[in-house]
């Protein structure tokens, strides 16, 4: 997926570099990394909605949630007219490849770790009841420690290990990923 303009690469090469990345990690758009995005004044509302982007209004600013309805095999159904914030975003290690201060095998090794990650706090959420893969991780976290909660100490127990993971994967998200809140 080219989820970004790969600014320094004026070379083709560093272009197909973040469209490799980007097509292995995807978390920018699947709902791991963000809760939502918002829209800037250069999107067009009708637009956006008529490509199937459900927006919704939250304090005041137009945004649309995560896991981007756009979002289809791995890559941008509607790359050419994605929104504005897509466009700029870059995570850190796209970020730190157009700086020179990584390497491809690093970034993918970040990746893959953030993905066995994801798939610990995935299969947690599963064994917890909680099966929607259509709603951003930090949803799906919310809705598990809001009462009333199983109180069987098999769903304590899973609920412990599910804030362990969540814990570990959010310090390597901010630290290896998020530049800033989308949302
Ligand atoms: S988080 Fe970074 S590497 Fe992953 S899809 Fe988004 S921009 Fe690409
Ligand atoms: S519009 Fe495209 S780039 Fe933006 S979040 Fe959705 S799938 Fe990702």
């Amino acid at each position: 997926m080219e989820k970004m303009d790969f600014k320094a690469e004026a070379s083709a090469g560093g272009e197909s570099l973040a469209a490799k990345l980007c097509a292995a990690c995807g978390m920018c758009c699947n709902g791991v990394l963000f809760y939502g995005t918002r829209l800037q004044p250069e999107d067009s509302i009708r637009s956006l909605t008529a490509l199937g982007m459900k927006l919704k209004r939250k304090d005041g600013e137009m945004q649309f949630l995560q896991p981007c309805p756009a979002y289809k095999d791995s890559c941008c159904s509607i790359y050419e007219k994605r929104p504005q914030r897509c466009r700029t975003f870059s995570c850190k290690q796209l970020q730190s490849l157009n700086a020179s201060e990584s390497t491809e095998e690093a970034a993918f090794a970040k990746i893959s770790e953030a993905k066995t990650l994801t798939d610990r706090v995935r299969d947690l959420f599963a064994q917890l009841g909680d099966t929607r893969e259509n709603k951003a991780f930090a949803r799906r976290y919310a809705a598990l420690f809001t009462p009333p909660l199983d109180p069987s100490p098999e769903s304590e127990q899973l609920r412990q290990e599910l804030q362990v993971a969540m814990r570990e994967l959010e310090t390597m998200l901010t630290s290896d990923f998020r530049t800033e809140a989308i949302a």
